[in-house]
């Protein structure tokens, strides 16, 4: 099998791969508000209530008609994963990673055509979209090699004994819940699902309510790719009615969730309480927020680091839990760094991300706009705003980047994620000072440093508490099997999806030990 490598971008800058794309997206246009349905055991069920999926840069446009959910379709499908789970656990690594390739494959194919919903649903803009896309590749070919190798690892990491055959087993947990997040809704959903199931574990799947589309154009996929019936069930729902339930559940084993801090904290408590019928704690996989600096240093190359601080903080407006949300630097590079870094922002055109000159589309729905906007309000006493700040007059949930300076760091628009185009400057004295800046918050998920000072780089690498530490780079756009993923602190469990040992959490290791 060749080694695994992630999937090289399109270059949009190419016109023959920019007309590819442009055909891609109307023919998704062509299939824009059709109704979807539940599927449970491979059944599909269409129900009454339907979660209308709307387009966030125009709200008139109807991606997709959901239907939801009831308690007693969850119900339904945990028997039916249950019962899969006794085939599905029993085959091999093999031929489950197998499923994985084939749908990867599938995808890779038709990869505009994915990006395209990506943009319709989630407001991405092209190289966005088609980077979701190619994570999504990556996380399935990853985890299908890296399956195999954990079987490998079972064999051949124990100590020898004479006259014994000992081995590590990594079965599969049970039946697990999966709650992907809106911002990745293709690459997050899927690798979430890729691993839980590629381990021998069935799932239910609860689609982000902003973004079901995409998550159902992924389970067509599986499918195609003879996934058996009952390995993935689908249940859309709305969160007040089959959230909680979905987490307490007697016959769920473990949850995988990806989203906000608060959502994560809850599912965390929910979760360590054992039901009336339930043998087993339940595992929790949270991936939640970050409140991530770029550190400037007085010797830095301060256009780089301006180029960087711009990508990380305003690409796809910010909803990156890796976005940088603080630039904090030193005092005797502070203002030219500012103004560079206001001169690129300004230069940003923020639009409809179907309109390829956008560069900064929409946010994701009304609570996102309505959360940013009093946060820009609360930056107004905080700061000094020096960029955006105001409305944009779009039918869509348009926010313009918005830089306030002078931020101090222990003000609230420094500590609390904002998850939109909002960036706080915060002037250090000292690189140590600008560390101790970064590590206030609750949060510990990613950072970049720009410096060219050998020992401040050891400095950052010993004190700088973060999952992803990055040197003079931005501070987004970890790749799959390069760079794993997931923090300390508030922002989760630190999981490291793309990792070496992220299928470890979606398993439990059993000895088997023979006499000879
Ligand atoms: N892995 C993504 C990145 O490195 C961020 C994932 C997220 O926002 O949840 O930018």
């Amino acid at each position: 099998m060749k080694p695994y490598a992630p999937e090289p971008f399109a270059n949009f800058a190419d016109e023959s791969i920019l007309t590819q794309f442009n055909h891609a997206l109307q023919g998704a246009i062509n299939q824009l508000d059709r109704t979807y349905p539940l599927v449970i055991g491979g059944r599909e069920i269409f129900t009454d209530e339907h979660c209308v999926s709307q387009n966030p840069a125009n709200l008139s446009q109807v991606i997709g008609r959901v239907s939801q959910a009831t308690r007693a379709h969850v119900d339904a499908a945990f028997e039916n994963a249950a019962e899969t789970f006794k085939t599905w656990s029993r085959k091999s690594p093999e031929q489950r990673a197998g499923y994985l390739f084939k749908a990867a494959a599938i995808i890779r194919r038709r990869k505009h055509e994915f990006s395209s919903w990506l943009l319709l649903e989630a407001g991405k803009t092209r190289p966005e979209a088609d980077a979701d896309t190619a994570e999504c590749i990556d996380f399935l070919e990853y985890y299908g090699r890296q399956i195999l190798t954990l079987a490998d690892r079972g064999k051949e990491t124990l100590v020898p004994y004479p006259g014994e055959d000992n081995q590590l087993h990594y079965i599969p947990l049970g039946v697990g819940v999966v709650i992907p997040p809106w911002n990745f809704p293709l690459a997050i959903m899927a690798g979430m699902t890729a691993a839980s199931i590629v381990s021998g574990n069935t799932v239910l799947l609860k689609p982000a309510s902003q973004t079901p589309v995409i998550a159902y154009k992924f389970l067509e996929v599986l499918k195609e790719a003879g996934l058996p019936d009952g390995v993935v069930n689908f249940v859309p729902g709305d969160a007040l009615v089959i959230g909680d339930y979905l987490v307490d559940h007697k016959m769920t084993r473990f949850v995988s969730f990806t989203g906000s801090q608060r959502i994560g904290m809850r599912i965390y408590e929910r979760a360590s309480k054992v039901h009336d019928g339930q043998i087993w704690l339940k595992r929790v996989i949270a991936e939640m927020g970050g409140k991530d600096s770029i550190i400037v240093d007085e010797d830095a190359d301060l256009d780089a680091a301006a180029q960087a601080i711009v990508a990380s903080a305003f690409n796809f407006s910010g909803q990156k839990c890796s976005a940088c949300s603080r630039a904090i630097v030193h005092e005797a590079v502070y203002e030219d760094v500012l103004a560079r870094v206001v001169l690129r922002t300004k230069n940003l055109s923020v639009g409809d991300p179907s309109d390829p000159a956008s560069i900064v589309g929409p946010v994701i729905d009304q609570k996102a706009y309505d959360k940013i906007q009093s946060y820009i309000e609360l930056g107004k006493t905080e700061g000094r705003l020096v960029c955006g700040g105001t409305q944009t007059a779009t039918p869509g949930y348009f926010v313009n980047p918005t830089i306030f300076a002078d931020v101090a760091a222990d003000a609230r628009i420094s500590r609390e994620e904002v998850f939109g185009p909002f960036l706080a400057f915060t002037k250090a004295s000292s690189f140590t000072e600008a560390i101790a800046f970064a590590n206030q918050t609750e949060f510990g998920l990613t950072g970049s440093v720009f410096t060219r000072n050998r020992d401040h780089i050891e400095e950052a690498r010993a004190t700088f508490h973060v999952g992803n530490l990055y040197f003079n780079r931005k501070s987004t756009g970890a790749l799959v099997g390069v760079h794993p993923f997931g923090g300390f602190n508030m922002s989760g469990t630190d999981s490291k999806a793309g990792g070496p040992d992220y299928l470890m959490l979606f398993t439990q290791p059993k000895l088997s030990s023979e006499v000879l």
